[in-house]
Parts: structure tokens; C-alpha cells; sequence
């Protein structure tokens, strides 16, 4: 209840008040910081993702800029060698103004990656959009087999008939490759599960499917129960290493982060930065359980 009622008044706060907490979640305001966290996580043999903060734009110029800072930030992780990825989310180029302007800008960012072996993956953002971002991931597909993947969120009621819908897409090419995660957006209880359990127990029926339909399965949780369910559905269909890996928040369970590299599998931390840093950390702060003792704690250290 008292949660609920943070969670209500933190988008009221002064931003830098916010900052406070969300520090933890981001890199930085600048690519150069992504890029010094990257350097950092790839010492540990780790991979990232980078992505750069700035979702839901509705002028043509940001839209613009956004991709030009794609494009700036594939140029500098080439010249600095990192071992990384990147994620997009369509609503930063637009999709829900010109989808097709959208398309043209995402594809041109996912050309300059792929010219230099690099992938981009397309982020699921809230339902409104499930429909154009797979159809968006298709077409980009055939164009660049190896360079782009997608993500479905385990609480759509609809995500295990996506997943049947790429696998014939595939037509057994093995190019599918999905993170999948269990969701972050309000959503509808037409379209969504909302009991955990339930968003659970799709997560590892969709997760069971793409290990099963050779698809790379990009596992992006931290969920100890799921975490472990992967490790028995990777053991139980001998899942080599090369088709799937796990996938982490930048500042979330760090513990179980290196409890799943001891084991030896591959991890790959999502890396946000950027000045638009405020919806996307208001939606980690909510997800935090312990949310309320950071807060209290905050208030001392300033009062
Ligand atoms: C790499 C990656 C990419 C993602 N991409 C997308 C996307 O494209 N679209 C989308 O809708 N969602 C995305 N998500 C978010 C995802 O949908 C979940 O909202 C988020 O991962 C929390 O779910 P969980 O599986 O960790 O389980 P939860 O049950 O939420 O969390 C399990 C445990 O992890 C810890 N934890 C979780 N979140 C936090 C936090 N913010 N701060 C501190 N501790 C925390 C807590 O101990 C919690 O008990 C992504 C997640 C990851 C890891």
C-alpha cells in the first residue's frame, strides 16, 4: 500500500530528487559513459547492450537526432572495440507517427551495425506497438539475417502464437533470436496476465518453445526461480551454448549476475544512458521491493 502510494508521487518529484535513485539504473547522460560502463563489463567478460534513453518522441527533428546518435554511438563502440549490441525502441524513431519513416530509420542504424558484424535489437514497448515492432523485425530480417533481434514480453496472453508465427517465418533457418522478459508496461487484463504466477508460467512455456524450436533464446530475468527453471530446460534439451545467454539490468541482483557466470554462461548487462533517463527509471524504481527503505534513507542523508 505504501508502495503504491510512492510509486503514485515519485513522477512528481523534483527530477533531481529522482536522481537520487535512479543513478544506480544508468550509465550516464552521455555516450561516454555507456561507453567507460561497457569497457568495465567487458573486463569481467561480460557483453552489453547499450541503449540510449528517449522513448515516445513526436517531432520529426528529435527523431532525427536520435538516429544520428545511433548511428554516432555504432561509429564509437567500432573505434573503441567494445563487445556490445544495441537496443532500439521504434516509439524514439517514431512508429506511432509514420511507421514507415520509422522502418527507414531503424533500418539505417541496423545497417551501419551490421556493416561492422554488430546487432541491434528492437525492444517490445507497450501493446499498442507488439503488432508493428515484430512485422518491423520480419522485414529487417530478410534483409540482415544476423544483425537484428526482437523482444516478447512473457505477460502478453498472445506471445506463444508470435513465437509459432516466427517459427514458420524461420522456415528452419534458425534466425529467430528473442529476449524474452516477462513485461514492464500497464497493461489491459484483455491482452495481459497479471497474476505472477501466471506471467511465470508463460515465461517458461515460451522460454521451453524457442529452446525447443532452435531459436537463440536471449533469457533477460532476475527471477531466481526462472533462472533456475532455465538451467533445468538448458540441461533437459542440451541446449548448446551458442543459442542462447542471459540478460541483465545495468544495477540489478549483481549476486546472482555473477552466480550465473560461475556456472560459465554467457551474460550480457542492458546498458541505458542518455538525458531522457526519467520514464525509464521511474519504471525500475517501481519494480524495486526495496524501494521505500532507499527512499527513507535518501531523506536522512539530505535532511
Ligand atoms: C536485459 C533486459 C531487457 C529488457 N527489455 C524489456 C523490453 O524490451 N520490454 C519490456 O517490456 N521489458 C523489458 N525488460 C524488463 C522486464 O520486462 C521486467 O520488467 C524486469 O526485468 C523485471 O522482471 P524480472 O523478470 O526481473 O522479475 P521480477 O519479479 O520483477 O524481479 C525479480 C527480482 O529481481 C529484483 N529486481 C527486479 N527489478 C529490480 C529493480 N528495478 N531494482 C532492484 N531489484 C530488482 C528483485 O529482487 C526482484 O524480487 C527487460 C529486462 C531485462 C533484464
Amino acid at each position: 500500500m505504501i508502495n503504491k502510494w510512492i510509486v503514485g508521487i515519485l513522477q512528481y518529484l523534483p527530477k533531481n530528487f529522482v536522481w537520487i535513485f535512479s543513478q544506480r539504473y544508468i550509465a550516464g547522460e552521455d555516450m561516454r559513459d555507456a561507453v567507460k560502463v561497457t569497457k568495465k563489463f567487458n573486463a569481467q567478460g561480460i557483453r552489453t547492450t547499450m541503449d540510449l534513453l528517449g522513448e515516445f518522441q513526436t517531432s520529426a527533428e528529435k527523431v532525427e537526432y536520435y538516429k544520428k546518435e545511433y548511428i554516432k554511438l555504432v561509429e564509437e563502440s567500432v573505434r573503441e572495440g567494445l563487445d556490445n549490441s544495441f537496443s532500439v525502441k521504434p516509439t524514439m524513431f517514431g512508429l506511432l507517427l509514420d511507421a514507415e519513416l520509422c522502418y527507414s530509420n531503424i533500418r539505417e542504424i541496423v545497417s551501419k551495425a551490421a556493416s561492422h558484424g554488430r546487432m541491434v535489437r528492437i525492444d517490445m514497448e507497450d501493446s499498442q506497438c507488439t503488432s508493428m515492432e515484430i512485422e518491423m523485425y520480419k522485414r529487417l530480417l530478410t534483409e540482415f539475417p544476423q544483425n537484428v533481434g526482437l523482444v516478447l514480453q512473457a505477460y502478453l496472453k498472445r506471445t506463444l502464437e508470435d513465437l509459432k508465427d516466427l517459427a514458420i517465418f524461420d522456415k528452419g533457418r534458425r534466425l529467430i533470436n528473442i529476449r524474452i522478459c516477462k513485461g514492464i508496461y500497464n497493461e489491459p487484463v484483455e491482452v495481459a496476465f497479471k497474476d505472477k504466477e501466471e506471467v511465470n508460467g508463460n515465461f517458461i512455456i515460451d522460454l521451453e518453445f524457442m529452446l525447443r524450436n532452435h531459436m537463440f533464446a536471449a533469457i533477460a530475468t532476475h527471477d531466481r526461480k526462472l533462472v533456475r527453471h532455465a538451467y533445468r530446460l538448458i540441461e533437459q534439451y542440451e541446449i548448446k551454448s551458442d543459442r542462447f545467454e542471459f540478460q541483465m539490468l545495468y544495477g540489478v541482483t549483481p549476486d546472482l549476475r555473477k552466480s550465473i557466470m560461475d556456472k560459465g554462461f554467457a551474460m550480457r548487462v542492458y546498458v541505458p544512458y542518455g538525458k531522457d533517463w526519467f520514464n525509464y527509471s521511474i519504471r525500475r524504481l517501481k519494480e524495486n521491493p526495496r524501494m521505500i527503505s532507499h527512499m527513507i534513507r535518501a531523506l536522512f542523508v539530505r535532511g
